[in-house]
């Protein structure tokens, strides 16, 4: 089986459309989707309905799509991205908000290899970024390989019985992990929509159950495109800046 993975596309229909292209290309059975499909970009229900059509066999919710939606307070968010959840819960149809709202909390097992979660699998809201966090996700983890996003920023950490290990982002197009048996792995694919390593490039991963292998790609997009709706659609222009930036 192989399993599509996206995450935080947030409402960059460009940036989405061309990894959904070259997935295509690629070959995969099922889709994942790790949260944050709204907030910050101007598709919001464009976005909601390529994701729809897509029928992903496992979806959780993600901070932002909760605040959007209405189902939390933007308690937390700076003024950029309240900001942008107003614009979103405004913006989106009844249809696409009830929709968001019952988005299912994670972490959610999606098979004897896989579990997925938006922050970590002890907090859905929790960011992973350092090694105490990620050695905490990873022991707590039901399954050998857990996928998560929440953070926008590439990364795999490993658990073996040889002990830890984390592989950062390396620019090239194609990364690929190959699961060694009696380790376990924290991978988040980086974001598709809004990425922060300093890479403007969209970020998607394709995990292959089967094959024990998770392929981590990035993909130049019309970032120009998706810059030129932020603005239009009066969001705040540091929104569009930093597609361009990857910050
Ligand atoms: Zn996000």
């Amino acid at each position: 089986m192989r399993y599509l993975v996206l995450t935080d596309i947030h409402a960059n229909f460009e940036a989405l459309e061309v990894c959904l292209a070259d997935a295509g290309r690629r070959g995969y059975d099922q889709t994942l989707v790790l949260g944050d499909l709204v907030g910050y970009g101007a598709d919001p229900n464009a976005v909601v309905e390529r994701i729809q059509g897509l029928k992903p066999l496992a979806l959780v919710r993600g901070n932002h799509d909760k605040v959007a939606c209405g189902l939390e307070q933007a308690e937390g968010f700076n003024s950029v991205a309240r900001n942008a959840a107003r614009w979103t819960l405004e913006v989106l149809t009844p249809e696409h908000r009830t929709w968001l709202a019952d988005l299912p909390q994670g972490p959610h097992d999606v098979d004897d290899l896989i579990q997925i979660c938006h922050g970590s699998p002890f907090d859905e809201d929790a960011y992973i970024f350092d090694e105490l966090d990620a050695v905490r996700a990873l022991k707590l983890s039901s399954r050998p390989l857990c996928l998560f996003g929440h953070t926008h920023y590439p990364i795999t950490f490993e658990l073996s019985p040889e002990g830890f290990d984390s592989i950062g982002p390396s620019g090239a197009a194609v990364t690929e992990l190959r699961m060694k048996n009696g380790s376990k792995y924290l991978v988040n694919p980086g974001s598709v929509g809004q990425p922060r390593d300093g890479d403007a490039r969209a970020a998607y991963a394709i995990a292959d159950a089967g094959d024990r292998k998770v392929e981590l790609f990035r993909l130049n997009y019309p970032v120009e495109e998706a810059q030129a709706k932020v603005i239009k659609a009066g969001l705040p222009e540091v929104l569009a800046q930093r597609l361009a930036l990857g910050r």
